[in-house]
């Protein structure tokens, strides 16, 4: 039996999220990135009051059945953004790849799985209702273990020259293909700039990174 829910944002009875939750993320808050073909990244809204309520009970309180709507608020932000148009004229090569970012081992081990996966499936499936062809590809991990690395040889060693502790995964080549970048938050960008140079340097060309929110910067805070 399943208990009666709320508004994952504003606790509204019987919702999983509400209209007016919904609009929230219905806007269009430009980020720059840096090497990124569309000359930059865009969320959906500012990381504050019901879209960050919301976003920690699906990250961090297993709260999967936002799964879907925020698929689908992703998947409207790449066409707000102008994705769907840029890919038609600039992708003529293959599967766009739909890469969501990694989360520590730790972290996914903690949530029991890969939160950004089914933000990332919703955005290659909507570009695939748009003629795009377009594939949710995990194709980054995080070596990241909270101040060290477990993870050692030569991927992991070049990840931390070029990304960080972000590496491309060997069983995935990306040369010669077209990146989508996905996310939850936009935080300092750190994480997003080190993934774009990895895929990068492996031969791919990042179009953007799509995010739910976005802190807002120092400046309009
Ligand atoms: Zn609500």
């Amino acid at each position: 039996m399943l208990l009666p829910r709320g508004c994952a944002g504003c606790d509204l009875p019987d919702a999983v999220l509400c209209e007016d939750c919904r609009a929230v993320f219905q806007g269009y808050e430009p980020r720059d990135l840096p090497g990124c073909a569309m000359g930059g990244a865009a969320a959906c809204a500012p990381y504050r009051g019901v879209a960050r309520h919301a976003i920690l009970g699906w990250k961090d309180h297993g709260d999967e059945e936002l799964d879907g709507p925020f698929g689908e608020l992703l998947a409207d932000l790449a066409q707000r953004c102008g994705l769907m148009s840029w890919c038609r004229e600039s992708c003529a090569n293959g599967p766009v790849w739909v890469v969501p970012l990694p989360s520590s081992a730790a972290s996914m081990r903690a949530r029991g799985r890969w939160h950004t996966v089914p933000l990332a499936k919703a955005v290659a499936a909507r570009m695939g209702e748009r003629g795009i062809e377009a594939r949710m590809l995990p194709a980054l991990r995080s070596t990241a273990t909270g101040g060290r690395s477990v993870e050692q040889g030569s991927a992991a060693d070049r990840g931390r020259r070029i990304g960080g502790h972000i590496v491309l995964d060997d069983a995935y080549d990306i040369r010669g293909h077209t990146v989508v970048l996905v996310d939850d938050i936009i935080t300092t960008g750190a994480t997003m700039r080190q993934c774009t140079a990895v895929a990068a340097d492996a031969g791919a060309r990042v179009a953007t990174l799509l995010a739910l929110a976005q802190t807002p910067s120092a400046a309009t805070r």
